[in-house]
């Protein structure tokens, strides 16, 4: 992924993607110091920019990092970066760590960097394909607790689970992994969020030991303008064999329906076309003018 044109805003500066590299002593690679984002642009505007600039503080702060870099200068570099690059559709990934001045667990010290890069990400799957599902198998490993990891930054360190999950679900022929929370309750998928349709109505686990996606959050203010009722709760997961629909949420994966859930299938319909919908509306659409 690293040799390829375009430029990666790196500490204040554009720099060719080639050379956007740190060094093999960095505290962030050895000790998981490190939070990022995940963003997408529509028509050239960053959806929710503000927010993810936000999302990436709290993540920092969070972890005792202080970003040296305001939440408008964050806003002006990603709108910057995507512009140098030429594009408009596009990912954004900013991410933040402590340097390599000293190596050691304690890194109080260190440099704290930051850097944004962006590509081209397409939908992997056109709407009517997306409409079949993507298969899922339930995962053994488990989102941890509140007391036992910050679950509610955006951070790296927190990512070693989802890759295990992730590459166990890929080798045996999967597209991603639902996991459980440490009580045993429905939490996420290894990169979005999750919602269940019952009787009509969405449900979706409570958002007390991982990431309040904005996807999510977005969906759930979608579903409800659409008169859809949304529930959060704790979700069992035995629970899947009353679910009709499901669907993932996340900026990468947008909505993306789910057909297979280990022993369980659903087909998705009305629910899941009208949360899409909304949200490819939602997500092209001229933010609404501030008042003066
Ligand atoms: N959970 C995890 C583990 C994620 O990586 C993501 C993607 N950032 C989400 C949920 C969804 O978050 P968002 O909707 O803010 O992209």
């Amino acid at each position: 992924f690293h040799d390829r044109d375009g430029w990666i805003w790196m500490d204040g500066k554009l720099v060719e993607w080639r050379s956007a590299n740190i060094h093999v002593l960095t505290h962030g690679l050895h000790y998981a110091s490190s939070v990022f984002e995940g963003e997408r642009a529509y028509n050239g505007r960053i959806f929710k920019g503000t927010e993810h600039s936000k999302r990436l503080e709290f993540s920092a702060t969070t972890l005792g990092m202080k970003l040296p870099y305001s939440t408008a200068e964050l806003d002006a570099a990603k709108q910057l970066t995507l512009e140098k690059n030429g594009l408009t559709d596009a990912y954004l990934r900013p991410v933040a760590w402590r340097g390599s001045e000293m190596m050691g667990v304690s890194a109080q010290a260190n440099t704290i960097h930051v850097a944004i890069a962006v590509w081209e990400w397409p939908s992997y799957f056109s709407a009517e394909a997306k409409m079949k599902g993507i298969r899922l198998t339930l995962s053994d490993w488990r989102r941890p607790s509140p007391e036992s990891a910050p679950v509610h930054a955006k951070a790296a360190g927190l990512y070693m689970i989802c890759t295990l999950a992730k590459h166990k679900a890929e080798a045996e022929g999967y597209q991603d992994a639902l996991m459980y929370d440490y009580r045993g309750y429905i939490a996420e998928a290894t990169g979005a969020n999750v919602f269940i349709a019952i009787d009509g109505k969405l449900h979706t686990p409570t958002a007390d030991c991982f990431l309040n996606g904005i996807t999510r959050q977005t969906a759930i203010e979608l579903a409800r303008r659409n008169g859809i009722e949304v529930v959060e709760r704790h979700i069992k997961p035995e629970e899947l064999a009353n679910a009709t629909e499901v669907f993932l949420t996340g900026t990468a994966a947008e909505i993306t329906p789910v057909g297979e859930i280990g022993q369980h299938r659903f087909a998705p319909a009305q629910i899941c076309k009208t949360v899409m919908d909304a949200y490819s509306d939602e997500v092209r659409k001229a933010p609404k003018a501030v008042a003066a």
